[in-house]
């Protein structure tokens, strides 16, 4: 099977530099795109081929593609962060191009190179490079790499061909007014997912899944879901989409990946820069009586969640059915903002890269 070169076709009418400064000056999240994307097919019988760097354009699909009917559908997040030089550079690509590959074993679809997967982000970045938003603040270029299957018919099966692209959009702030503690629903009657199903893919389904509890939980005034294990309705797992960290004082402690939940980048990298810092930080079982009680008896000193696009939100008001706590009197507290810092100080350049972590084109 061979490793597609991207050709690139880049546009001849791209925005002009005033109508791409005007985005750029309040991007928001996912609302704005850059002016390129890649495309690489997979046909059964001739592997990828046709890799290329076009403008950014609608897809054109027939009515019966199989993505529309039954969902073969992966994709992945990470972000481009300019540097204090003006260089630009991604965060961990291979651990997502790993973690793509993963989702596509689980959803019978053809996996990627790894190396294909950065070539295609850094195709995109290189040539969108002014989208980058500039050093100084937690802006950044959120890199959407997914593929869908493109065979036309109903039949329910893996299908014979396949569409991968990546797409860009400058992201903003998280916290453009500083660190904000959410809120979260722990849904006791709603699960994200299941042993054996596979919410340790990275797939529009369990997205899809996902969006009743999250509408219950801003009816109940919360801004996220927390989800617990599917069989006891016991063990905490992560949220809609981020994990959750545990701050006992020096020590943090984050759910053991069950094959229910997304391993995080997030969550790996905060493993180590814990330790870096002194911290001790281990993975464990939590249930949501646990958080509740030591919580309310002061050992539970912070809770936080993490993921690409906040990196860390600590974790304020948390309900359950019959029962309502505070965390950190609803204040950011000391480790959360330290791992914050310490983590953004690695992806913006501004601390030495001792794990290198950082990708550069
Ligand atoms: N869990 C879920 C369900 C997610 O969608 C995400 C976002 N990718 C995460 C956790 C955090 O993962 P990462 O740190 O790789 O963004």
């Amino acid at each position: 099977m061979t490793t597609p070169t991207i050709e690139l076709k880049p546009s001849a009418t791209p925005l002009s530099d005033a109508e791409r400064q005007a985005i750029l000056a309040n991007p928001g999240f996912g609302r704005h795109f850059t002016d390129h994307m890649v495309t690489i097919r997979w046909t059964e019988g001739r592997g990828w081929h046709d890799g290329r760097l076009v403008p950014y354009a609608p897809l054109s699909l027939d009515p019966a593609t199989m993505v529309l009917h039954y969902a073969q559908e992966i994709f992945e997040g990470l972000k481009a962060y300019r540097r204090p030089d003006g260089s630009v550079a991604t965060f961990r690509p291979e651990k997502n191009g790993a973690r793509f590959r993963a989702s596509s074993r689980r959803l019978g679809m053809p996996e990627l190179p790894v190396e294909t997967f950065i070539e295609a982000c850094d195709a995109l970045v290189g040539q969108d490079e002014k989208w980058v938003p500039a050093h100084g603040g937690e802006e950044s270029l959120y890199l959407r790499p997914f593929m869908i299957a493109t065979e036309v018919g109903l039949g329910v099966k893996p299908a014979n061909e396949y569409l991968f692209l990546v797409i860009a959009s400058p992201a903003g702030a998280y916290f453009p007014g500083g660190v904000k503690p959410v809120s979260i629903w722990v849904s006791e009657d709603r699960v994200r997912a299941v042993p054996g199903g596979m919410g340790d893919a990275k797939t529009g389904g369990n997205y899809a899944a996902s969006l009743l509890a999250q509408a219950e939980a801003a009816d109940k005034g919360c801004d996220q879901v927390c989800y617990l294990d599917a069989n006891e309705r016991t063990w905490v797992e992560e949220l809609g989409g981020m994990n959750l960290y545990f701050v006992y004082g020096d020590r943090i402690v984050t759910p053991t990946l069950t094959g229910s939940i997304l391993e995080g980048v997030t969550r790996d990298s905060l493993l180590t820069v814990a330790r870096d810092l002194g911290y001790e930080a281990e993975e464990g079982r939590v249930s949501v009586d646990q958080w509740q009680r030591d919580s309310a008896n002061g050992t539970l000193t912070e809770v936080f969640a993490c993921g690409t696009a906040a990196v860390i939100t600590p974790v304020g008001t948390v309900k359950r059915t019959g029962a309502e706590w505070q965390q950190s009197g609803g204040e950011p507290g000391e480790v959360t903002q330290r791992l914050r810092a310490a983590l953004l100080d690695i992806q913006r350049g501004t601390a030495e890269d001792k794990h290198g972590w950082m990708h550069t084109l």
